[in-house]
């Protein structure tokens, strides 16, 4: 399997070195290795350790527009992967800050900053604490997935990153609200999720896939993990992972329907 278009990728506008590489090294890169597309999503403002800082997103545009007119083999697109940050449903990416965006993405990460006090204690905690008291995670689960589909409803995300990671989700409401938005669900090759298990819940809805590497250096550009494996395991028609090739019998191949996607 390979990735024809890397839709999750991070840069050095993520805060603190977090990822290494520029805009334009993670753009040769991937024309190196002959992808048809790169999408580069930093992560949002409200994680204080690694998070964009919002006056460079027009940077960050020039810099995506001009590599669109440098290369013809290309395309380049510009993501944010904004963080859940409340049970509100709540992202850390504003109005003003996502018209410079082709695409929002979302996903939920530790050590964000919540919205309010009350998320911090009602949110934050209690998902960092079902980390490690098991019994706790049952109920964490429809909570955190109530926040999911109201953030699902709030906002025109185009992908939620890695569901199922790092914090207990009910993947068939969650494949239900994407449905209803048409939202992709990825499949993570770093993270492993979405996994097998995960995959085949999302399954019965109408619901499309993608695999990204999550990139955080240029040697990890269309890295797919254990996604493959998964997306065999799961059984769902290939044809539904909506920005990979498969080199073997499926006869999927060259696909990048992720950018319509991301020009929508
Ligand atoms: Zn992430
Ligand atoms: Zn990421």
């Amino acid at each position: 399997m390979k990735i024809e278009h890397d839709m999750h990728t991070h840069t050095i506008y993520s805060r603190n070195h977090h990822a290494k590489n520029t805009i334009e090294e993670m753009v040769e890169q991937a024309r190196k290795m002959g992808l048809k597309a790169i999408t580069i999503s930093d992560h949002g403002r409200n994680h204080p350790f690694y998070g964009i800082r919002p006056k460079n997103l027009p940077v960050m545009r020039a810099e995506v527009d001009r590599l669109n007119r440098k290369y013809d083999d290309i395309d380049v697109y510009l993501g944010v992967e904004a963080n859940l940050i409340g049970s509100d449903g709540e992202i850390d990416i504003g109005e003003e800050e996502r018209k410079y965006c082709d695409v929002i993405y979302a996903g939920y990460h530790f050590g964000y900053l919540p919205n309010t006090a009350a998320n911090f204690f009602s949110f934050l905690l209690p998902n960092l604490a079902a980390q490690f008291i098991p019994p706790l995670r049952k109920k964490r689960r429809k909570k955190n997935t109530d926040a999911y589909v109201r953030m699902c409803e709030r906002y025109p995300l185009t992908m939620i990153t890695h569901p199922g990671d790092k914090m207990p989700i009910d993947i068939p409401r969650l494949a239900e609200a994407a449905q209803e938005k048409d939202i992709i669900l990825e499949i993570n090759g770093h993270h492993d999720h979405m996994d097998a298990d995960e995959i085949r819940a999302a399954a019965p809805y109408d619901v499309r896939f993608a695999v990204n590497s999550d990139a955080h250096a240029v040697s990890q550009i269309g890295r797919t993990g254990h996604a493959g494996e998964n997306i065999r395991k799961a059984g769902i028609d290939p044809a539904r992972v909506i920005n990979v090739s498969f080199d073997d019998e499926t006869g999927v191949e060259g696909q990048d329907k992720a950018g319509e996607a991301c020009r929508q």
